[in-house]
């Protein structure tokens, strides 16, 4: 199972056809929850060419989730995105922030 495929749960109503273009698709999962700063390097490296980076980043802000690397970002870099746009965040998101 890769992070693709992970955390369908509550969040499946939400549209994930964006899942089956997921670089991460067949990878290990737990690269992307580990909590080393190496592990964190390296996904985020494979995150940058993911072609459905903006859908993964946009679904772990809108559910929202909050373990792991989901769109090249950390849970703590996905909240200070929160905070800093605020309730615009889904516009900031659109305008490629
Ligand atoms: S952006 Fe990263 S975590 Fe999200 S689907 Fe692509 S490779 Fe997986």
């Amino acid at each position: 199972m890769s992070i693709a495929a992970a955390e369908v749960g509550s969040h499946d109503t939400v549209d994930q056809n964006w899942r089956a273009h997921a670089t991460c698709a067949q990878m290990d999962p737990d690269l992307f929850f580990a909590a080393g700063a190496i592990e964190h390097k390296v996904a985020k490296r494979i995150c940058r060419s993911c072609p459905v980076r903006r859908e993964c980043l946009a679904y772990a802000m809108e559910a929202p989730v909050d373990h792991g690397i989901w769109g090249g970002l950390t849970e703590r870099e996905r909240r200070r995105f929160r905070r800093r746009a605020g309730s615009d965040w889904r516009e900031s998101f659109a305008q490629g922030a």
